[in-house]
């Protein structure tokens, strides 16, 4: 009971301060967020914004991926 309560009071913490730091510093998290979630895509669009999770080339036009922002 007691350490469930615990998680509980330490998960509310997390969140809650995870919120603040997204809402107070959108700019200087825009760089974690992109080393986490970069995509991929050709820089031609060949496949309709299909987009890819790696480095690599395009398979349509063999161009360098290129790093996009969701
Ligand atoms: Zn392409």
């Amino acid at each position: 009971m007691k350490s469930n309560l615990y998680k509980l009071v330490v998960v509310l913490a997390l969140s809650t301060s995870s919120v603040l730091i997204t809402s107070c510093g959108e700019s200087a998290n825009t760089n974690q967020t992109e080393t986490a979630q970069a995509t991929y895509a050709c820089p031609m669009d060949c496949e309709n914004g299909k987009t890819y999770s790696d480095e690599g080339i395009c398979p349509v036009c063999e161009m360098d991926l290129k790093e996009v922002e969701q």
